[in-house]
Parts: structure tokens; sequence; C-alpha cells
């Protein structure tokens, strides 16, 4: 007998890859080549993987290399790393909203 397993991706975790459910093809060569395992197969056949364990992305980019689709995965920068930077009026280094 089995026994139903129900799974629903943290949402207070930001995520640091977006699939494009329209171009992936659901090949789930990103889920065989991430070394954090974020992603977990669509139970769909040929739907985009489910990006279940955002928090543990390395941010290696390993997903966005291997997909044979351009465009299907993009890697997020890390949220500190999106700041944009702009020279302040006393000319030193100020920060401006991401
Ligand atoms: S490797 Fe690309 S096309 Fe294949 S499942 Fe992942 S995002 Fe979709």
């Amino acid at each position: 007998m089995t026994k139903p397993v129900h799974a629903i991706p943290d949402p207070a975790v930001f995520t640091p890859v977006s699939i494009d459910e329209q171009l992936c093809i659901g090949c789930n060569l990103c889920l065989l080549v991430c070394q954090a395992d974020l992603f977990l197969p669509n139970p769909i056949k040929g739907g985009a993987p489910i990006v279940m364990y955002g928090g543990e992305c390395w941010y290696e980019g390993s997903c966005v290399d291997y997909c044979p689709v351009p465009g299907a995965i993009t890697l997020n920068g890390q949220l500190f790393n999106r700041v944009r930077w702009k020279e302040a009026d006393d000319g030193g280094a100020g920060r401006s909203e991401p």
C-alpha cells in the first residue's frame, strides 16, 4: 500500500532560481545536476521541476549551465548582491534601492 506524500515549497525563503514554465521541457537535468538538491520532480510528466528547498542554494549555477533550453531557468542573484551603488552627493559611495 502506498501512502500519499504532501510537500509545499517554503514560501518564506527567497527563490534563488526561476523556471519559465512555458519554455521548460521538463527534462529534469537541472534537478539531476543540482548539488544542493533544491528541486523535486514535477508529478505531472513533462512539467517544470518544483523549487522546493530554495534556502539550500549554493548559487553555483549548474542548473543554468546544463539546461538545454536557453532562458528556461534563471539564477537570481542573492538579495544582498542586488543593491545598486551610486556615487553620493559628497563623492562617497552611497546605496540606492534594489
Ligand atoms: S534543465 Fe531546463 S528544460 Fe530541463 S527541467 Fe530544468 S529548467 Fe526545464
